[in-house]
Formats: structure tokens, C-alpha cells, sequence
């Protein structure tokens, strides 16, 4: 799809016929059956400061946590008791060596601790090459890092123009973590400020051209001590659009794994099954031990469903791993 086709559906030209074929290109490019990551979020230590984001480091009105080894473990084999196949496992972007090394023995324990081991998704943010091999090594075979808007304009308003905020960096990373054999997931924000529906064009024009394994988009919600301002776009019009996004990628990329995100599921209490219908494959549950998982804001009223109470055509037990990374590495 071009430009101008693209921007034609997301003004909602012809939703019929765009649903129509975003349900043909899932079931042909991955089926119908939805695969669950147990998502642990390991901790909300951050030293960045992304305008948007509720566990930024200026925010000084959260308490900061990082999950012990222990309890990482306990939450991964919950997952494995409970048939998940795959667990994500995100953070704030720490680089510190005792972080990397963390990181690495939870990945090491993992894979002799369970047979078959769990799918493992990393979303730590940036981190140099050297770390993303050691961690691919480790056990670790994918990893999600967001663009969030491939507009470099916009990108500078959602974070400070500052060595540690590089647009060229996030770039940087995407092309080091394929070149390090991960399944690669990006993906962006829906409805920020300043943002055009040609920039959402582009947006997926991008993440066909950096050929992604895996993508998560959802809709961007104001966190109430994040000084970026809310959206511009009514909650009705971040669903839809969002919705839209999944669907027009779907028809370019039949064959990725894409999420149907919390973010989504926040705006709108059938968020899940929307984005599922739309042409997403992929559900991240929360199995953070509620202990941890409040000082998990990225924003504000975030929701905790349980997808065990609701029929989501799960497919339970298996990795689950995305058809066009497997293809392309034949
Ligand atoms: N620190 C890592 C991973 C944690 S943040 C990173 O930044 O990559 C994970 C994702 O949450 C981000 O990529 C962003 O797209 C999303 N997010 C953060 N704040 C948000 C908000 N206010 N609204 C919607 N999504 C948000
Ligand atoms: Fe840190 Fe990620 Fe939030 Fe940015 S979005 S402040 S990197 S946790």
C-alpha cells in the first residue's frame, strides 16, 4: 500500500472493506489463534526522561522497585504451570552491568529450568550491542523496542534532544538487535500531540521497510505526573484509529505477530477483542506479583485483564513465534 491508500483508510474511507481484508490476510498469514506472553515487569527504575512516560526519572511520586532473581523465577514458572509458552519481560532502560548480569542469570536459569523453556521476550529499552548479544546468548529471542514515532520531529517532543535520547540511537539499536538474530518487534504511539495521520502513514510504512518480526501499537494515554499533554483525539478516535493501524499493517505484513495492547484495552473495556478482530495475534497478560506491578504506571488507569475469563481463541503451550521470522531467516 502507498501513501495516499494508506492515509485514505485511516480517515476511515472504506472500514468495511478494510476489516474484510485484514481478516483474510490473518487468517492466511498466521491463523486465528491468539498466543498469550505472560508479561513481567521487572522493574521501574529508569534513568530517561520520555515526556509521556509515568516511571520517568523526574517523577519523584513513585516508589522504585527492581523484581529480585527470585522473584523473577517465581513469576516465569507461574507462566510455565499455567501453559503461557512465552513470557515478555520489561523495564526501564538501565545499562549497568549488575542489570546486564541479571538479566543474564534469569535467562540462564530459564533455559534448563523448564523443558521445553519458555519463549522469552526482552523490552529493556537501548542497550549497547555487545549486551543484546550477550542476552540473545543467554536465552533471549525477541525483543520489542518502539519507535514510537518514526517522525524525528515528533520524536523530539516526546523526549529531550540529549545524548541519552538519540533518535539515531533507537535506529541504531533496531539494526543491532536484528543483526544479533532476535525476532524484532517495534512499534508506536496513536494519537499524540502533534501527530498527523500522514505521520501514522508513514509510521507503517516504516515498519514495513525495517521489515519487523513482531509489532505493538497502542493508543497514547496521558499519565497525570508526565509533563507531556494529553491527546488531542477523543478516547472514540484513539480506539478507532488504533484499530485501523492494526488492520492496514496486517494487510502489509500478514505474516508478523502484532499485539493487541493494554494501552488499547485501557481506552476500551472490549480493547483486547477489538484489536484482535482487527488483525492482531498476540496478548500480553500482566503476571507481575501484584506487590510490584502498582508502581508499574506508564499511565494512568491502567487495567489488568484476565484472559482466562474470556474467549480470546488462545492457543495455549506454545512458543508461538512469529511466521515471518522464519521465513526470512530459511
Ligand atoms: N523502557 C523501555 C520499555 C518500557 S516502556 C522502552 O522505553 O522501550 C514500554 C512502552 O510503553 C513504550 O515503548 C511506550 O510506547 C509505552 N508507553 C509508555 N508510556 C505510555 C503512555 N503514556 N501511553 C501509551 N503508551 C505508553
Ligand atoms: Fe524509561 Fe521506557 Fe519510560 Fe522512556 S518509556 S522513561 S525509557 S521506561
Amino acid at each position: 500500500m502507498n501513501l495516499d491508500e494508506l492515509i485514505y483508510y485511516l480517515d476511515g474511507g472504506n472500514d468495511s472493506e478494510l476489516f474484510a481484508r485484514s481478516a483474510a490476510a490473518k487468517s492466511q498469514g498466521v491463523g486465528n489463534q491468539t498466543h498469550p506472553r505472560g508479561l513481567i515487569e521487572l522493574s521501574n527504575i529508569c534513568p530517561k526522561d520520555c515526556y509521556y512516560c509515568g516511571i520517568r526519572q523526574p517523577n519523584k511520586e513513585i516508589n522504585r522497585y527492581q523484581m529480585k532473581f527470585e522473584d523473577i523465577v517465581a513469576a516465569a514458572d507461574f507462566a510455565h504451570a499455567n501453559n503461557y509458552g512465552s513470557i515478555a519481560i520489561q523495564a526501564g532502560e538501565q545499562q549497568s552491568p549488575q542489570f546486564t548480569q541479571l538479566i543474564t542469570d534469569v535467562l540462564t536459569e530459564l533455559q534448563t529450568r523448564h523443558s521445553p523453556p519458555l519463549g522469552i521476550t526482552l523490552s529493556l529499552g537501548e542497550q549497547t550491542k555487545e549486551t543484546y548479544a550477550q542476552w540473545r546468548l543467554a536465552g533471549a529471542h525477541r525483543y520489542l523496542l518502539r519507535i514510537e514515532t518514526s517522525n524525528e520531529k515528533l520524536y523530539y517532543t516526546l523526549k529531550p534532544n540529549t545524548p541519552k535520547h538519540l533518535f539515531n540511537n533507537r535506529l541504531q539499536s533496531l539494526k543491532d538487535l536484528r543483526e544479533c538474530d532476535y525476532h524484532v518487534g517495534s512499534g508506536v504511539m496513536i494519537g499524540l500531540p502533534n501527530q498527523t495521520t500522514t505521520d501514522l502513514a508513514n509510521d507503517l510504512l516504516f515498519l514495513k521497510n525495517l521489515d519487523v518480526d513482531m509489532c505493538g501499537m497502542g493508543p497514547y494515554i496521558k499519565h497525570h505526573n508526565a509533563p507531556l499533554q494529553d491527546s488531542k483525539q477523543s478516547i472514540n478516535e484513539r480506539i478507532t484509529l488504533t484499530i485501523r493501524m492494526i488492520a492496514l499493517l496486517r494487510i502489509m505484513m500478514p505474516n508478523i505477530n502484532i499485539v493487541a495492547t493494554t494501552a488499547l484495552q485501557t481506552l476500551d473495556e472490549n480493547g483486547y477483542k477489538k484489536g484482535l478482530n482487527a488483525g492482531a495475534n498476540v496478548l500480553m497478560p500482566n503476571i507481575t506479583p501484584p506487590k510490584y506491578c502498582v508502581d508499574y504506571n506508564l499511565y494512568d488507569n491502567k487495567q489488568y485483564v484476565d484472559i482466562l475469563s474470556e474467549d480470546f481463541n488462545i492457543e495455549w503451550g506454545n512458543l508461538g513465534d512469529s511466521p515471518h521470522y522464519i521465513a526470512r531467516t530459511k
